[in-house]
């Protein structure tokens, strides 16, 4: 039978079995592998109420910083296809990997940062990360 993917859509090495997780959307079960992880750190106001509290606040700006909200979402692929956060790409354009870190120095830095970056031409992944933000 031919494959579609290689590696069947997933990053199990040489393991038997991967660890299962559930969609934070639809409780699907899905491989801890397969499924599309994202972190995002973002404050609990938006900027124009920050400022707000921080004028009230009797602390000086700066000294106590404000919460920020930090989750871990992560989804089986039906979902994350569904919301937009991954999207069916061109052979070339799947080279581009996602990473939330930049590796500096190393040829796949370079790779990486393209993934990182906003205002690149045709990046899968710029409007994901205006929602982020
Ligand atoms: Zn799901």
């Amino acid at each position: 039978m031919p494959k579609k993917r290689r590696n069947g859509g997933r990053n199990k090495k040489n393991k038997g079995r991967a660890l299962c997780i559930r969609c934070d959307n639809c409780q699907r079960m899905c491989g801890k592998d397969k499924a599309i992880k994202r972190f995002v750190i973002k404050n609990i106001v938006d900027a124009s109420s920050k400022r707000d509290i921080e004028e009230a606040s009797a602390y000086l700006s700066g000294e106590n910083p404000m919460p920020k909200l930090y989750m871990k979402n992560q989804w089986c692929v039906a979902c994350a296809i569904h919301k937009r956060t991954v999207r069916v790409r061109s052979t070339e354009n799947k080279r581009v990997r996602f990473v939330s870190k930049v590796r500096k120095g190393t040829e796949l830095g370079k790779l990486y940062k393209v993934a990182n970056r906003k205002f690149v031409v045709n990046n899968p992944f710029a409007n994901e990360e205006k929602e982020e933000m």
